[in-house]
This record gives C-alpha cells, structure tokens and sequence, in this order.
C-alpha cells in the first residue's frame, strides 16, 4: 500500500509517518528530510535549495519529482508520503510514476488542525540533526535538555521554524498544496483524520482509519 500524508506544516506529518513506519512497516518518504540532507551534505540540489526553504517557500517541481523518481526506481509499494505531493504537478507526476510501475496511490489522510495551534507547535519545535525525530520546548520535552532520545544526537531549531518563515508555509499550503483535497477526494481516496490531542491520541486514529479502509 501507498500513503500520502496532507496537512498544513506543523499538522504532525513528520512525527506520525515515524510512528507509521514502526508500526505497519512503511518507509518514510520525506521530501523536507530529503532536501535538509541535500543541504547537510553541500551537493548541487542543496546549494540551489538551502535559501527557499529558510524562507519557507517551495522548491521547484523538477527538483523535487526527480528526488522521487530516484526513489521510487527500486520500490515501488509500502511507501509512507510524507509532505510530497506539494503541488497539483507532482501529484500528477506521483501517480504517472506509480502507474508505470503497477503501483497506486491506496489512502491520502489530511491531518487537520487549528490553525491557531500551529504557530506555537512550529516555534517551539526541536528536531533532531541526525534522525530527524522531533520535539517540543514546553509540550514533549525531550529528557535531556537539547538531545535527541532516540538517537542521543543534538536537537535544534530548524532556521525555517520561525514565525516569518512559516507565514509563508502556511501560505504556500494554501496556494498550492490545498487544491490536492479535492484532488484526492475525487479519486475517492481521501480520509480525514483529527490532529488535535496527544501524539499517541491521534496516531490511534490514524491506524484505525487505516483498518476500517
Ligand atoms: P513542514 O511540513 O513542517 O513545513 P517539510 O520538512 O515537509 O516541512 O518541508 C520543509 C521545506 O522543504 C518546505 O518549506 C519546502 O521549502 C521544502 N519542500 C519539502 N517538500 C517539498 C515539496 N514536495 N515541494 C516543494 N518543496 C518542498
Ligand atoms: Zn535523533
């Protein structure tokens, strides 16, 4: 099965595909953990991306469809999307890339949540350098100041986890990811899920969903 995870930034795409991939052994396909690598290793992709996505707007199309079709060369299935399709362009490219290979997308659930909460879970986040597991500063602490508990790697704020940065987030979801709902609901493919509660609340929801499909 194929998964793709939709939901405005700070929904808990991140932290919900890492809980997924535990328990119902998807892999995680991550466009932002995928650039932020870019970036860390100092390739060609990550010195033209590094700037857009401080700024919190989207990286290109083409940039962004052949990280995937990288991907997507050797597997084709049991896939967890994480913050891809971003665009209208790139769903359509997913589902060409899919279709080649037999494969298809199976679910889309868009996590939804106040928008009003999004702001502080965006500005008070730490993330991981190394895993890429995240925290709170005030709402899921990790258990020593500043590392990582699942790898013991230091935490940091993203440089895009800023107030200015995730307006602009916040309006590029609205521009151009929102159209995929109702690209997905009309392939009937669409779920809704509550984002709102606990962590483990909401990944709950998220596996009964799953199942009752
Ligand atoms: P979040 O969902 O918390 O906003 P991500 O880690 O998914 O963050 O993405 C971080 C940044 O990486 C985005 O703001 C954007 O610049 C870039 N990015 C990630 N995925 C895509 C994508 N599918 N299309 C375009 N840009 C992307
Ligand atoms: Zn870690």
């Amino acid at each position: 099965m194929n998964l793709i995870l939709l939901g405005p930034p700070g929904s808990g795409k991140g932290t919900q595909a890492k809980i997924l991939v535990k328990n119902l052994g998807l892999v995680q396909l991550s466009t932002g953990d995928m650039l932020r690598e870019a970036v860390k290793s100092g390739s060609d992709i990550g010195r033209k991306v590094a700037k857009i996505m401080d700024a919190g707007e989207l990286v290109t199309d083409e940039i962004i469809n052949s990280l995937i079709r990288e991907k997507l060369k050797s597997k084709n299935s049991g896939f967890i999307f994480d913050g891809y399709p971003r665009t209208l362009n790139q769903a359509d490219s997913l589902e060409e890339q899919l279709d080649q290979a037999g494969a298809s997308v199976d679910m889309v659930i868009e996590l939804t949540v106040d928008v009003d909460q999004l702001i502080d879970r965006i500005v008070g986040r730490l993330s991981c350098v190394n895993c890429g597991a995240m925290f709170h500063k005030n709402n899921q602490p990790p258990k020593v100041e500043g590392i990582c508990d699942v790898c013991g790697s230091d935490l940091i704020q993203r440089k895009d986890d800023n107030e200015e940065s995730f307006r602009t987030r916040l309006l590029e979801y609205y521009q151009k990811t929102a159209p995929l709902t109702g690209y997905y609901h009309r392939a009937g493919l669409l779920q809704y899920v509550s984002s709102v509660g606990s962590i483990e609340e909401i990944s709950e929801r998220i596996e009964a969903t799953i199942q009752a499909s």
